[in-house]
C-alpha cells in the first residue's frame, strides 16, 4: 500500500504535476503554433520529419511552404505515381513566363540551347516585339517561323517533361512527407488522446483535489475556531496562572510567618510542657492531699451522722387537706426546742380529748397531753426541699459506703407516699424524698469523679403485699401482673440479696429515674381495685445499688439506699362485721401488722444487740436485711394526719416511732472492701 501522505503535500503534488500539461508544448500540429515552439523543442519535436526531409532541399520548403491538405488533396498518391502534373493553363502560352516561377528556386538545371542568331527568322524575344506577320507568300519564312515555334515548343515539352520529373519527384517526396506526417498524426492524435486522457484525469483530480481542499479549508477553519478556543483558555488560564502565582507567594510569605509562629509556639509548647509537668506532679500531690482529706471527710461525716445517731426518727404532720374539717386549735403544738424558734421543732405535743372519760364534776375531762420527742419535726408547712435538706447528708452515707434505709411510716392517708415519691402532677416543689436523693447521688458522685471515683447505680423497686414480693419495674406481658418474685442470696455464700425475677435497671440521670417511678406507678394503678387501694396496704420498697470504685488507689465501696413507702399501719375496726371482703382485709392488717411489727422488734434486737435477729420473720425485714445491721444508717419518717379523727392511729405511730428512736444501733461500718 502507498503510504498515506498529508492532505497539503498531495495537494502540492498534484500542482506541481498539473504544470507541464498546460505548459508543455503540444506536439500537434495546429498551425501557428508550430513556429512558437523554442528552437530546442523543434529540434526534438520535428526530429524524425528533419530525418525525412534532410536532402530535400527546395523541394522540402516548397512543400511546406503550402498548406499541406490542398497538396494532399490537389496530388493524390495513386494520380502521383501514374499521371504527369497538369501544368496550368497560365502558363502554357509562353514557356518562359510559365516555368519561371517554378523553377525560380531551382538550381539552375541544362541551360536551353541559345538561338544561333542569323538562322531562322529571329524568334520574337522574350519579353520581346511579336515578328510581324509575313507576308502570305513569305512560305519559307512561315515555315522558318513554324520551326521556331516547333523548336520553342519541342524546348518547352522538354522542360516541361523536365518539371513534370521534378514535380514527380516532389510528388514522391511530398507523399513521403505525407505517410511521415500522417504517422505523425496518429502518433500525435494518440497522444493527444493520451494527453486528454491525462487532463482529464487530471481535472478529476483537480476536482477531487478541490473537494479535498474544500474539505480541508473547512477542517482548517474548525481547526482555526479550536485554535482560537485553545488560544482563549490558554490566555484564560495565563491569566488564572499569574493569579495563582501571586496567590502562591502570598501563602509562601504566610507559610513563612507561620512557621516562624510555629516555632515560637513550639518553644511556648516546650515549656509550657515543662510547667504542665510540674503542674502534674503538683497536681498529683494534691490529689493525694486531697483524697486523704475525702476520707478524712468520710470518717467525720460519719462520725457526725453517729452522733446523730444511727437510727434517726423524724415526724412529719401532713396539713389540712380541702374538703377536711379543719381539727380544734391546739391540737397539735410543736413547741420551739432550747435555742428558741429559730431552732428547728423536736417536739410535738398532741391533744387528746377523751369524751369517754368523765369528771365528778360532770364537765368534761381536760384533753390529755402526749409529747413526743424526735430528731426533728416537720409541721405540716413544711415543704418537700426542707424535708430533704435534712436527709441529704445520710443519703451521702450511702456514697461514702454506709448502707442507708429510709422508712415513711403512718397510717394510710398521712402522707408516707408524698414524702416518698411526691405529690401528683409532677411539680417540682413537691418531689419527694426519691428523685431528691438520687439527683443529689448523681450530683455528688460527678463531683468526686474529679477526685478519681466512679460510681455506678442500680435501680430495682417492689412492693411487697401479704408476705408475697412483686416487681413494680414490670413491663411487657408481666407489666401490672406483678408476677411473684423471691429473695434470694446473689450466690452461695454470698451476704447479698437479691430478687428473682426483678429488674435491676442502670440508672445514670434523672430522667431514667423519673421513668422508673413513672412505671412503678403504672404497675400500681393496674393492680388496684375498687375495694382495695393496695399500694396502702403494701411496702413499697426503692433499692438503688451503689458502687464506687477509685482506680488510683484501688478502693471500692458498694452500699444500698432503701427508701422504703410502707404500708398503712392503721389497725382494723374490730367492731367491724366480719364479710367475705373485711376478712380479707382483716388478713392483709395482719400480714401488715406482723411485718411491721417484726420491723420493730428487729430494730430492739439490733440495738439491744441480741444474737438473734429475727429478720425471716417477714419478706420486708428479711428484703432490708443488709441494710439495717451494725453498718447501717437508719431514718424513719412518722407520717401524722393533722386530723382529730385519726389522732388514735396518730398516738400509735408517734408511739412506734418513739420506741424507735430510743434504740441505738452500734457503731457504723462503712462497706469498704
Ligand atoms: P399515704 O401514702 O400515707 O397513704 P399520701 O401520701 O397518699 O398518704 O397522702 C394522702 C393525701 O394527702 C394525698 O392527696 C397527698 O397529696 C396529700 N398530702 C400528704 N402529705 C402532704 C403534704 N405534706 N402537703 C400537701 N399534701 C399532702
Ligand atoms: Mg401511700
Amino acid at each position: 500500500m502507498e503510504p498515506q501522505r498529508s492532505p497539503l503535500l498531495e495537494v502540492k503534488g498534484n500542482i506541481e504535476l498539473k504544470r507541464p500539461l498546460v505548459k508543455a508544448p503540444s506536439r500537434l500540429p495546429l498551425p501557428g503554433s508550430r513556429f512558437k515552439r523554442g528552437p530546442d523543442q523543434m529540434e526534438d519535436a520535428l526530429e524524425p520529419e528533419k530525418k525525412r526531409t534532410r536532402g530535400l532541399g527546395t523541394a522540402s520548403k516548397f512543400a511546406t511552404s503550402y498548406p499541406r491538405a490542398p497538396a494532399l488533396t490537389t496530388v493524390p498518391q495513386a494520380q502521383g505515381q501514374t499521371a504527369a502534373p497538369k501544368v496550368p493553363k497560365k502558363i502554357a502560352p509562353r514557356c518562359s513566363t510559365a516555368v519561371a516561377p517554378v523553377l525560380k528556386n531551382q538550381k539552375p538545371g541544362p541551360a536551353v540551347p541559345a538561338k544561333k542568331p542569323g538562322t531562322a527568322a529571329a524568334p520574337p524575344k522574350p519579353g520581346g516585339k511579336k515578328p510581324s506577320k509575313r507576308p502570305a507568300w513569305d512560305l519559307k519564312g512561315q515555315l522558318c517561323d513554324l520551326n521556331t515555334e516547333l523548336k520553342c515548343c519541342r524546348e518547352r515539352t522538354q522542360t516541361l517533361d523536365q518539371e513534370n520529373q521534378q514535380l514527380r519527384d516532389q510528388l514522391r517526396e511530398a507523399q513521403q512527407q505525407a505517410t511521415a506526417l500522417g504517422a505523425e498524426r496518429r502518433t500525435l492524435e494518440g497522444e493527444l488522446a493520451r494527453v486528454r486522457a491525462q487532463a482529464e484525469q487530471g481535472q478529476q483530480e483537480l476536482g477531487n483535489l478541490s473537494a479535498r481542499v474544500l474539505e480541508l479549508e473547512e477542517w482548517l477553519g474548525t481547526q482555526e475556531g479550536l485554535v482560537q478556543g485553545l488560544q482563549k483558555e490558554q490566555l484564560e488560564l495565563q491569566e488564572e496562572r499569574r493569579g495563582l502565582v501571586i496567590r502562591l507567594e502570598e501563602q509562601e510569605r504566610r507559610l513563612q510567618a507561620s512557621e516562624a509562629a510555629l516555632s515560637d509556639s513550639q518553644a511556648e509548647v516546650a515549656s509550657l510542657r515543662q510547667e504542665a509537668a510540674a503542674q502534674a506532679a503538683l497536681l498529683a500531690e494534691r490529689g493525694e492531699r486531697l483524697h486523704g482529706l475525702e476520707m478524712e471527710r468520710r470518717r467525720l461525716h460519719n462520725q457526725l451522722q453517729e452522733l446523730k445517731g444511727n437510727i434517726r426518727v423524724f415526724c412529719r404532720v401532713r396539713p389540712v387537706l380541702p374538703g377536711e374539717p379543719s381539727p380544734a386549735p391546739g391540737f397539735l403544738l410543736f413547741p420551739p426546742g432550747p435555742g428558741g424558734p429559730s431552732d428547728p421543732p423536736t417536739h410535738l405535743s398532741l391533744f387528746r380529748s377523751d369524751e369517754r372519760r368523765g369528771t365528778l364534776s360532770g364537765m368534761p375531762a381536760a384533753p390529755t397531753r402526749h409529747d413526743f420527742s424526735f430528731d426533728r419535726v416537720f409541721p405540716p408547712g413544711s415543704r418537700q426541699d426542707e424535708v430533704f435538706e435534712e436527709i441529704a447528708m445520710l443519703v451521702q452515707s450511702a456514697l461514702d459506703g454506709y448502707p442507708v434505709c429510709i422508712f415513711a411510716y403512718g397510717q394510710t392517708g398521712s402522707g408516707k407516699t408524698f414524702t416518698m415519691e411526691g405529690g401528683p402532677g409532677g411539680d417540682p416543689q413537691v418531689e419527694g424524698l426519691i428523685p431528691r436523693a438520687l439527683r443529689h447521688l448523681f450530683s455528688v458522685a460527678g463531683e468526686l469523679s474529679s477526685q478519681g471515683w466512679t460510681y455506678s447505680f442500680v435501680a430495682s423497686y417492689v412492693e411487697i403485699y401479704n408476705e408475697t414480693v412483686r416487681d413494680l419495674l414490670a413491663t411487657g406481658t408481666r407489666k401490672g401482673q406483678g408476677g411473684e418474685c423471691e429473695i434470694r442470696r446473689a450466690g452461695p455464700g454470698s451476704e447479698e440479696l437479691i430478687v428473682t425475677n426483678a429488674r435491676y435497671v442502670p440508672v445514670s440521670c434523672e430522667k431514667e429515674v423519673e421513668a422508673l417511678l413513672h412505671l412503678a406507678r403504672q404497675n400500681r394503678a393496674v393492680a388496684r381495685t375498687a375495694q382495695n387501694e393496695r399500694s396502702s396496704r403494701s411496702h413499697s420498697v426503692f433499692q438503688l445499688q451503689i458502687s464506687g470504685e477509685h482506680t488510683g488507689q484501688g478502693l471500692q465501696c458498694g452500699a444500698p439506699l432503701n427508701l422504703v413507702d410502707l404500708a398503712g399501719s392503721e389497725r382494723l375496726d374490730p367492731g367491724l362485721a366480719l364479710g367475705r371482703e373485711e376478712r380479707e382485709r382483716l388478713r392483709e392488717t395482719q400480714a401488715i401488722n406482723s411485718s411491721l411489727s417484726t420491723l420493730g422488734l428487729v430494730i430492739m434486737a439490733l440495738s439491744n444487740k441480741e444474737s438473734h435477729v429475727p429478720y425471716r420473720n417477714s419478706k420486708l425485714t428479711y428484703l432490708l436485711q443488709n441494710s439495717l445491721g451494725g453498718s447501717a444508717k437508719m431514718l424513719m419518717f412518722v407520717n401524722i394526719s393533722p386530723l382529730e379523727e385519726n389522732v388514735s392511729e396518730s398516738l400509735n405511730s408517734l408511739r412506734f416511732a418513739s420506741k424507735v428512736n430510743q434504740c441505738v444501733i452500734g457503731t457504723a461500718q462503712a462497706n469498704r472492701k
